[in-house]
């Protein structure tokens, strides 16, 4: 496994990371998601990704009682959560949001399902226009100073309203936000390249990217024109019609047929269209930890070792797969 300092932080990650969105309680029920977490901290991983919504509460929960059987130091490893949406069907104000009363509340929660003493990074999922950034600055300085949060970040903020906060923190001498989650796959590039440049090389946040292979998509296993779920994906699962329906666009199609390819250019290289999208996230240096999901050990493995490419990504295999998706969001 390498390593990769968070942004302008002394916290080095693992380069790839293990989250639990739409597996854990939903695909993957216990022993299945202890299997995984145990793979991939076996394998050098030690960022596990969370948050309070992932079925309502109920990924930390699973998440907080492997940590708990699998016995490991508390040194050994780092766990986030992230608040906005809530972790029940229906909230009511109180419930989400990135007010000090929610943030406080989700955080105690998240210590209390994850089973843990301290958060090392506590995320704000989305921007919240109802609460002045001020606020929410102060409030993650009060949570760091309890020690119940190690570092605070933002997930799929505009870049300006990182600033903002930065600038808020700096003139509170208090401490500004290390790190954004923004999805990142050679499909949507546009915000990690060209919105939040200037904030990784000046500012010094870190990202830890998700969706590097756009839901499955870049894996190549959903052929253009056949069945989207002939191979048992998470397709056939409710909720995920949403990605159904996007790949029976214009663009998903493209989507699709760049798959396609980039299936036939790993295969070229002696590897898989997943290793090389993932090793392709981490040709990007701003890039502190890509974050994987999977729904069974042999796509963890599969994922996992994409850390051997790394140091193999050319300047023009890079170009090569670049060509396959010219127009990424
Ligand atoms: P990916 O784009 O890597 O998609 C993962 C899914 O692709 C798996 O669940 C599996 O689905 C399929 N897959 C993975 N590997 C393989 C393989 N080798 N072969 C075939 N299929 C494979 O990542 P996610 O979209 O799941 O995101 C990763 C993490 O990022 C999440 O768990 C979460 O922690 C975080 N995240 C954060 C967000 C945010 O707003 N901050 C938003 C979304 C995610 P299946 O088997 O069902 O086909």
């Amino acid at each position: 496994m390498l390593y990769r300092s968070l942004g302008r932080s002394g916290l080095k990650l693992s380069v790839l990371s293990l989250g639990s969105w739409v597996t854990f309680a939903t695909q993957v029920d216990e022993a299945s998601a202890r299997d995984l977490m145990a793979c991939a901290f076996e394998r050098g991983v030690t960022f596990f990704d969370n948050a309070e919504s992932y079925a309502f509460g109920e990924s930390e929960r699973l998440m907080g009682r492997a940590i708990q059987k699998l016995g490991w130091p508390r040194d050994r490893f780092c766990v986030s959560s992230k608040a906005f949406f809530g972790s029940v069907p229906q909230p009511i104000p109180t419930q989400h949001g990135l007010s000090r009363k929610h943030l406080v509340e989700a955080c105690h929660q998240a210590l209390s399902r994850l089973q843990v003493d301290y958060l090392d990074l506590f995320f704000c999922h989305r921007a919240d226009p109802d609460t002045p950034v001020e606020e929410i600055v102060t409030t993650m300085q009060h949570l760091i100073y309890q020690g119940k949060i190690l570092y605070w970040g933002t997930s799929e903020w505009p870049a300006a309203l990182i600033e903002t906060a930065c600038r808020v923190a700096e003139s509170q001498h208090t401490e500004p936000p290390v790190m954004e989650q923004p999805q990142y796959n050679l499909f949507v590039r546009k915000r990690v390249e060209e919105e939040y440049r200037s904030l990784c090389q000046d500012s010094g946040i870190g990202l830890t990217t998700w969706s590097p292979l756009a839901s499955g998509v870049l894996t190549g296993k959903y052929a253009p024109g056949e069945s989207i779920s002939s191979d048992g994906g998470r397709l056939r699962l409710p909720g995920y019609e949403w990605l159904a329906a996007r790949l029976n666009t214009v663009t998903g199609t493209r989507q699709l047929e760049a798959s396609r390819k980039l299936i036939a250019l790993a295969r070229d290289h002696g590897t898989t269209a997943s290793q090389l999208a993932i090793a392709w996230c981490l040709s990007n240096p701003h890039v502190s930890s890509v974050i994987l999901g999977a729904s069974r050990k042999s796509q963890l493995l599969e994922n996992l070792s994409a850390v051997d490419w790394v140091h193999r990504m050319s300047p023009e295999l890079t170009k090569e797969i670049e060509a396959l998706y010219p127009d990424p969001e």
